[in-house]
């Protein structure tokens, strides 16, 4: 499972810091709930942008004792499967085009927005009316100006949507389910 953490470090703090290993394991397991039961795991590498640049950056792991679940922590300047940063990412969708960092990833941020969109049905049905009433007919630029009055930033956003909803604007992922859990 994965878990999105608050940091105010850059990108680039990140990994010049090599933040990752710093990152505490979540007091309690996401996936069975149980206290001071996660060890750490490994580390996960993935990609990232940073203004024009791309960073390879390392997530921390953990692994739940009792359920032998494993967590990803991963920072909310980065989103689940999507390689440019947060930041880029919620001021390309706000219409900032004068930003140098916009404009360099416009390409790869344009198919983003036709993901949120193709999502939305989908994703509004596990919201329901958490960050506002649903429109009749609801649209992405509608609820994505809902998210931010509601949660400040994408980052907040994300947060919420994966604790909460199990998701993400982009898609509905494996890796924020819960395993289905058999009786013994
Ligand atoms: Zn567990």
């Amino acid at each position: 499972m994965q878990n999105i953490f608050k940091t105010s470090l850059t990108p680039q703090q990140y990994a010049q810091q090599d933040y990752q290993k710093q990152v505490r394991a979540p007091e309690n397991c996401l996936h069975c709930g149980r206290a001071h039961s996660l060890e750490a795991l490994a580390y996960y590498q993935r990609y990232v942008t940073w203004l024009k640049e791309v960073l390879r950056i390392w997530v921390r792991r953990f692994w739940c004792r009792h359920c032998r679940v494993s967590i990803s922590c991963l920072p909310d300047f980065a989103q689940p499967y999507r390689a440019v940063n947060t930041a880029t990412i919620e001021a390309a969708f706000n219409g900032q085009t004068q930003k140098p960092d916009v404009q360099h990833w416009v390409p790869a941020i344009e198919p983003y927005w036709r993901r949120f969109q193709a999502h939305l049905p989908r994703l509004l049905r596990q919201v329901g009316n958490a960050f506002g009433p649903v429109p009749l007919e609801p649209t992405a630029k509608g609820f994505w100006e809902q998210l931010l009055r509601h949660c400040a930033d994408l980052a907040g956003a994300t947060r919420q949507l994966v604790e909460q909803f199990h998701t993400c604007l982009f898609g509905t992922y494996r890796c924020h389910q819960r395993r289905a859990v058999h009786a013994k």
